[in-house]
């Protein structure tokens, strides 16, 4: 039988949302999140798949120095290596396996480079989570993780990343209630859920299966709150992102690098960094920095 109201039940099957193609740098990436219909999953906001690419002597991850406000970016390898270098005076190499976790706050900048030496390819995914209230006003950290909280359930080897999930917890500072996880994939596996949580899975490498749905790369799988747990079944070996989190309560207004509420204070934002005043500080990178599109509302006047 037809359930007869518009939300899906629990146990459903998702919705399955085609990601969009970007350039990032000089690299191609497939944008999950944010989506037209879906603009977050918790406090989730943003979700690009880098790669898989070839880091060669002219070419790599190379963002130059940008600004964020009000955001904390996670970034995740699963193969290959870059640099991060950003406003707070950290420079860091990250390698699979470790987490790179920025909290903007009030605004930080930082870079993403090519380490000058490694060769191969690069893959790996680039999160955004929205700071709630307070936690945007005040945090500019920088953290890294080298060690993160490891479990096999069934099939799958689950790393955790942010939040809490299977009974391990993640170091990493988190202001809402939420999880990210890395999922390898290699055999059926029943993966518990909380109810309460939302959950958006993007396939990096490989193709499952979750309530008879196919999930493959180039696409956002997202799912209502209410499941107990997904049966997860593997068409081949898999690498798996999945993210959720209590639906994120405030209303959020991003633009470009900036999570805000109102174009005003986006406008400052944008303000500050074309200026170069203090708020962002400055990042010790070789690369250019990244200038700021003009917000539309502004189009009509001086910056
Ligand atoms: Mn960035």
């Amino acid at each position: 039988m037809e359930d007869p109201t518009d939300e899906p039940s629990p146990g459903a099957a998702p919705a399955i949302l085609a990601s969009h193609v970007a350039t990032v740098g000089s690299i191609e990436v497939r944008r999950a999140l944010p989506q037209r219909t879906r603009r977050t999953i918790g406090a989730w906001c943003f979700a690009d798949h880098m790669g898989p690419a070839e880091v060669t002597e002219g070419r790599g991850l190379d963002v130059g120095p940008h600004p964020h406000t009000g955001l904390q970016t996670v970034t995740w390898l699963i193969e290959g290596e870059a640099l991060h270098h950003d406003s707070l005076g950290s420079e860091q190499l990250i390698r699979p396996g470790q987490l790179n976790l920025m909290s903007a706050g009030l605004g930080v900048a930082h870079a993403e480079e090519p380490t000058g030496a490694y060769r191969g390819t690069l893959e790996g995914i680039q999160l955004w989570i929205a700071q709630p209230e307070g936690a945007r006003q005040s945090s500019r950290v920088f953290e890294h993780h080298a060690e993160l909280p490891r479990v096999t359930v069934g099939g799958a080897d689950v790393t955790v990343l942010v939040g809490e999930a299977l009974g391990a917890s993640s170091p990493a500072r988190h202001d809402t209630s939420l999880v990210g996880l890395d999922l390898d994939v290699h055999g059926t596996t029943t993966m518990p859920l909380d109810p309460s949580y939302e959950y958006g899975v993007v396939v990096l490498r490989g193709a499952i299966r979750i309530h008879g749905s196919t999930v493959a790369p180039g696409s956002l799988a997202y799912f209502t709150p209410g499941a107990e747990e997904w049966r997860i079944e593997t068409l081949e070996p898999a690498r798996v992102i999945v993210v959720g989190g209590e639906p994120f309560s405030e209303s959020i207004l991003m633009w470009w690098n900036f999570v805000a509420r109102t174009r005003e204070e986006i406008t400052a934002a944008y303000r500050s960094w074309v200026h170069r005043d203090e708020r962002f500080g400055s990042v010790r990178s070789a690369l250019a920095p990244i200038d700021a599109p003009v917000p539309f509302w502004l189009r009509d006047f001086q910056p």
